[in-house]
């Protein structure tokens, strides 16, 4: 199995090893990931500037630095690193959470995203520290990729469709199972903070505390939350089906003008 592996915590991120380590049993891996860490870069793709591309030393692997964002990387992997392409795309492990519509600012998720669209199986993979300080537990992500990964590699899939995987940050001991799970909702609040600088000046700074619908059964915030690892299958079709017959029945469009 052919496998190209990105993230947007970038080259040094810690759960890019954990992920290659995993993969590399599966298959032949080759890394293409961001210079620098670029989370929260949605799916941005870099058009005004030149990507220049590194190869660096990353424990025996082919692997290359690209001075852009994880969309950029699967791009030029399917250039550099693997021209005839590949039949995985995998993305992570992201150091923090992408439950909900966290899904929709990831730069981790949209490298997956860019798989699907290339038309290869791809998965995104976060490890859900939900403080800062909160220790990562990398060894559970680790465990869990040794058993499943093949596994995921392995089940049904659809054009334009990719998984999404958060690992509770917890020890693996206190794993309490896997399961299917939708897209929940997670919402920030106080986003904005609002400071001075030393001269006084305002600035803002994006962030906020999460606040997350305690009960939504069935979804990623809710499986996470209660030590499952959450595994939810994603599609890039956005329409909208039921709203969109419900207003095609709403409404006649003049047939000529
Ligand atoms: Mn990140």
């Amino acid at each position: 199995m052919r496998i190209l592996i990105t993230n947007d915590d970038g080259i040094h991120g810690h759960g890019l090893k954990v992920l290659a380590e995993a993969a590399r049993q599966i298959g032949e891996v080759k890394i293409v990931a961001p210079d620098r860490e670029r989370s929260a870069c949605g799916h941005a793709m870099t058009l005004r500037d030149p990507l220049r591309v590194n190869p660096v030393e990353y424990g025996g692997l082919e692997a290359y630095t690209v001075n852009g964002v994880p969309v950029d990387c699967v791009n030029v992997g399917l250039t550099v690193a693997w021209p005839d392409g590949c039949d995985l795309v995998l993305s992570g492990v992201n150091h923090g959470p992408n439950l909900g519509f966290d899904i929709t600012y990831s730069g981790t998720v949209a490298g997956a995203m860019e798989g699907a669209i290339n038309g290869i199986r791809s998965i995104s993979f976060s490890l859900a520290t939900f403080v800062l300080e909160a220790p990562p537990h990398w060894e559970t992500a680790t465990h869990w990729l040794n058993e499943n990964l093949l596994k995921l590699t392995q089940l049904p899939d659809e054009d334009l469709s990719f998984l999404n995987v958060n690992f509770p940050s917890i020890a693996y001991e206190e794993l309490r199972g896997t399961k299917f799970a939708e897209m929940g909702q997670r919402v920030y609040k106080d986003r904005v903070e609002r400071r001075d600088d030393p001269w006084g000046r305002p600035y803002y700074w994006q962030g906020g505390a999460v606040v997350m619908k305690a009960n939504q059964p069935g979804t990623d915030v809710m499986a996470v939350s209660e030590g499952f690892v959450s595994v939810t299958p994603l599609s890039l079709n956005w329409t909208n089906h039921n709203l969109a017959k419900a207003q095609a029945s709403r409404v006649e469009w003049p047939s000529s003008l």
